[in-house]
C-alpha cells in the first residue's frame, strides 16, 4: 500500500563544468569538474536530495540499475534499503562505485526522512552535540605556473582574511621538492595557524616517512593519505616511524573496509567521505567503531553543498574523542577550489569570522537545488 512516504523515482544527475584555471592533485589534473546528484521523490511530493563522490558519469549508470530496488519502497525505511542495496551487488561492488552509488541514495533518504518529520538530520540522528563546527580550508592544489610558492601564499592569505584558522597544503610533488614547499608554506602563513599536509597517496612508506621527519618541527596537525589506501601495513610503518599524526579513509568503503583500518590502529583521524563510505547511515556507524577503539573521525568532504550539509549534520553528532571538559571537536573540511556546479547549483553554508560554520536547522538536509543551474550544467 502506498504510503506519503513511498518512493516514486529515482533520478541521477550527472553535472559537469569546464575549469577557468586547471588544478592537479598528486595523482591528475583536473580540467573539468562535476558531481553526481540524486533526486529522489515520494509520492506525496517530497524531493530528497544525494551526491556520490567519484567520477559522476560512472556512479549515475549505477543508481540507474540500483533504482528499481528502491522505487516503490517505504523512504523511512533507511536502514533496510541499504542493506537490501548493499546486499544485492555485495558479490561485486564492496567498495568505490557501488557504495558510493548507494551513499547518494542513503543521503537523499535522510532528506527526505527530515522533510517528512519536519526535522533536520542531526536531530533525526539524537543530536545536537554541537551546532557549529570549526572549518579548516581545503585548496593549495597545483597550477599550471613555476610560481608555486607565491601563489600558495596568496592563496593562504585569502582564506586566512576570509576567517579559517586551519589550512590543509596538496603535497606528493616528490620529497625535496615537498620538503621545501611545505616548509616554505608554514613561513607564510606564520606559526599562529593550523596546517595540515595532504599528499593523496604519493608515496611508499620508506618515502612518507621521510617526508614526515624532514617536517615533523613545523608543527603540522595531519599527514594525510601518505601511502595507498590498500597498504594498511604502509599507513602502520609510517605512524610507527613518523611523528606526525598520520589521517587516511577517503578511499575506504563501508563498515568492513573500515574495520581494518580501526582495529589495526593504522590511522590517529580516519576521513570518510559521506558521499562514499556509504552514506549518513553507513558513516555514523563507522565513527561509532572508531570511537570504541579511541580513534578520531574528521570527516572527507569534496563535493557540493548536499555532501557539505549531509556532513555538517554528523558532525553535529560525532562523539567527542576523547570526552572531556574540554574535548577536541572534529574540523570540517571545506573544499575551497575552484567547483561551478557547487558553487551554482547548491547553497553552500557561510564561514564565520571566526573561521566556523553553523549546522544547517531547516528539515532534512536544508540545502537548496537549483534546477535551472542542473539544466546548464547537465552532461
Ligand atoms: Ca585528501
Amino acid at each position: 500500500m502506498s504510503k506519503p512516504t513511498t518512493i516514486r523515482a529515482v533520478v541521477p544527475h550527472v553535472l559537469m563544468a569546464d575549469l577557468a584555471e586547471p588544478f592537479a592533485y598528486s595523482q591528475a589534473w583536473y580540467r573539468r569538474r562535476g558531481a553526481m546528484l540524486v533526486e529522489v521523490t515520494t509520492a506525496e511530493g517530497i524531493t530528497g536530495w544525494g551526491e556520490a563522490f567519484g567520477p559522476p558519469e560512472l556512479t549515475a549508470p549505477v543508481v540507474a540499475w540500483l533504482a528499481p530496488l528502491v522505487v516503490g519502497q517505504d523512504a523511512m525505511a533507511r536502514e533496510a534499503i541499504w542493506q537490501a542495496l548493499y546486499n544485492r551487488l555485495r558479490d561485486h561492488g564492496q567498495r568505490g562505485l557501488v557504495v558510493e552509488a548507494i551513499s547518494a541514495i542513503d543521503i537523499a533518504l535522510w532528506d527526505i526522512a527530515g522533510q517528512a518529520t519536519g526535522l533536520p538530520v542531526h536531530r533525526l540522528l539524537g543530536g545536537p552535540l554541537r551546532t557549529e563546527v570549526e572549518a579548516y580550508a581545503t585548496g593549495f592544489y597545483r597550477r599550471e605556473r613555476d610560481d608555486h610558492a607565491d601563489y600558495l601564499a596568496e592563496e593562504a592569505a585569502q582564506r586566512l582574511s576570509e576567517g579559517y584558522r586551519w589550512l590543509k597544503l596538496k603535497t606528493g610533488w616528490g620529497l625535496a621538492e615537498d620538503i621545501a614547499l611545505t616548509r616554505g608554506f608554514r613561513a607564510a602563513i606564520g606559526p599562529g595557524v593550523g596546517l595540515m599536509i595532504d599528499c593523496n597517496h604519493a608515496y611508499d612508506a620508506g618515502t612518507a616517512i621521510a617526508y614526515g621527519c624532514a617536517v615533523a618541527d613545523l608543527d603540522i596537525a595531519w599527514f594525510e593519505e601518505p601511502v595507498p589506501p590498500e597498504d594498511l601495513d604502509g599507513y602502520l610503518e609510517v605512524k610507527a616511524r613518523q611523528p606526525i599524526p598520520v589521517a587516511g579513509g577517503e578511499a575506504a568503503f563501508a563498515r568492513w573496509g573500515f574495520r581494518d583500518m580501526i582495529v589495526r590502529r593504522c590511522a590517529d583521524i580516519l576521513q570518510p567521505d559521506v558521499a562514499a563510505c556509504g552514506g549518513i547511515s553507513e558513516l555514523k556507524k563507522i565513527a561509532d567503531m572508531a570511537s570504541a577503539f579511541g580513534v578520531r573521525v574528521n570527516p572527507h568532504v569534496w563535493g557540493t553543498g548536499v555532501a557539505m550539509a549531509a556532513s555538517l549534520h554528523l558532525l553535529a553528532v560525532l562523539p567527542d574523542n576523547p570526552p572531556g571538559l574540554f574535548p577536541r571537536p572534529p574540523l570540517l573540511e571545506f573544499d575551497r577550489s575552484p567547483h561551478p556546479v557547487r558553487d551554482e547549483a547548491t547553497t553552500m553554508p557561510a564561514v564565520s569570522a571566526e573561521g566556523r560554520v553553523r549546522v544547517p536547522e531547516g528539515p532534512g538536509l536544508g540545502v537548496a537545488v537549483d534546477r535551472a543551474a542542473l539544466r546548464r550544467f547537465a552532461a
